[in-house]
């Protein structure tokens, strides 16, 4: 890739989009506002100089498609989303989505055409901050945008199909993005890594296995609320140090199991006060794996914990299952080719698991897909203004990313 011209043409768009937010101290861009909207015209315009042929779906993804040795040969599928959280960070989305831009604006320069199409897409939801529901853009892709999410509603009881409305979309034709499978080859995703892993491992790229799989629990503990002064201590039943015990062994099962991660995030006394046993605390529970058998026994294990400790507290455990999804795999071919890309371009090519969801989630109902991680700075913050990445790492990711397309080959099925 010509330096420094793609490359910075990269990160000076990152820039630029940063001004398409609805707030205007800090960067937010959910889906279906006027910002959101603005920023895929931009994007289509990018597209569109970069050779392709643009098109907006009808749940509101911008596809650009930069046609093969003859016209409507099936496509390698590559992108990312352009919405965000609130008060985001820049890089999230945005740059698989400039990275493929550049990519075939590359490609296209040198006037190259492949034995198959290319399309760029910006997904147009994949957070899921406006509505709750995540995936969007991808979910309508995969044809699995189901009707009943067209009943969501925003903070401000806006329904997700008026929102559709207002922006030029039809909430009766969501099922016209779905694309058929038999005219893509596979999904490829550059992404920034948002962890530590590769500037623990001092690699401007790895290579994705799978996407975690996750398990969610609300647990509640039932102890017995007491006076602080008058109960000596083998005398309790303390809700709030069985969930102290409860969460360390979460702690020591998850780090005896292979690419595994557990987390409680929230935790409550319920009517705490400095002088009161606690009687009652909620916590969550948050379990990821690569694995869907490792995961489940990852579960298992935590219930036995939770009742040795009911035994021996004098507490009870109430756990209710609130979220559960199943692991994506990434396709081995593609794997192995994103490998031979990033050896080739001089790197070591690491593998790791991703922890959190992406895009590639729903695309693996539709198409084999794969990602490619690019390494963040500032110990790997994300979903924060302090969000970062160099400019040789954003250069390393998108020559990865053409090396990959340039020597591509149909994964078989
Ligand atoms: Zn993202």
């Amino acid at each position: 890739m010509a330096q420094p011209t793609a490359a910075s043409h990269i990160m000076e768009r990152i820039e630029f989009l940063t001004t398409f937010s609805e707030d205007s101290d800090k960067l937010t861009r959910t889906y279906l506002t006027p910002s959101h909207k603005a920023a895929g015209v931009q994007i289509g315009h990018w597209m569109s100089e970069a050779g392709m042929d643009v098109r907006t779906d009808s749940v509101g993804n911008v596809i650009g498609r930069y046609e093969g040795q003859s016209r409507n040969l099936p496509a390698l599928l590559t992108g990312s989303h352009f919405d965000t959280v609130r008060n985001a960070g820049k890089y999230d989305g945005m740059y698989g989505v400039l990275a493929a831009i550049a990519a075939v604006s590359e490609l296209n320069e040198n006037n190259e055409r492949l034995p198959f199409a290319i399309e760029v897409i910006g997904f147009a939801d994949e957070e899921g901050t406006r509505f709750g529901a995540t995936l969007l853009g991808s979910k309508g892709v995969a044809g699995t945008f189901e009707d009943t999410l067209l009943e969501l509603v925003d903070v401000e009881g806006v329904a997700l199909s008026a929102a559709m409305i207002d922006y030029g979309l039809d909430p009766a034709k969501v099922s016209q993005a779905a694309c058929s499978p038999e005219n893509y080859l596979g999904y490829v995703e550059l992404h920034i890594e948002q962890g530590p892993i590769l500037i623990d491992q001092d690699l401007p790229v790895g290579i994705v296995t799978a996407i975690a799989g996750a398990s969610r629990f609300s647990v509640t503990v039932d102890g017995l609320a007491s006076h602080a002064g008058t109960v000596p201590m083998n005398l309790r039943n303390d809700a709030l140090l069985a969930a102290a015990e409860a969460s360390l062994a979460i702690e020591r099962l998850s780090l005896d199991k292979q690419e595994t991660v557990g987390t409680v995030g929230q935790l409550t006394v319920i009517d705490g006060a400095t002088n009161v046993i606690p009687g009652k605390v909620e916590f969550s529970v948050d379990l990821r794996c690569g694995n869907d058998a490792t995961r489940q026994s990852l579960v298992d294990a935590m219930e036995q914990a939770f009742s040795s400790i009911e035994q021996k507290r004098g507490v009870s455990f109430e756990t209710t299952l609130t979220h559960e999804a199943p692991a994506v795999q990434c396709s081995d071919q593609l794997i192995s080719q994103l490998a031979n890309a990033v050896s080739r371009k001089g790197y070591t090519p690491l593998q790791l698991l991703s922890g959190a969801g992406h895009d590639a989630m729903a695309l693996g109902a539709f198409t084999p897909v794969s990602m490619l991680f690019v390494r963040c700075g500032n110990g790997g913050i994300s979903h924060h203004p302090d969000e970062t990445m160099t400019e040789s790492d954003a250069i390393a990711g998108a020559e990865v990313l053409l090396d990959f397309i340039r020597h591509f080959d149909t994964p078989a099925s």
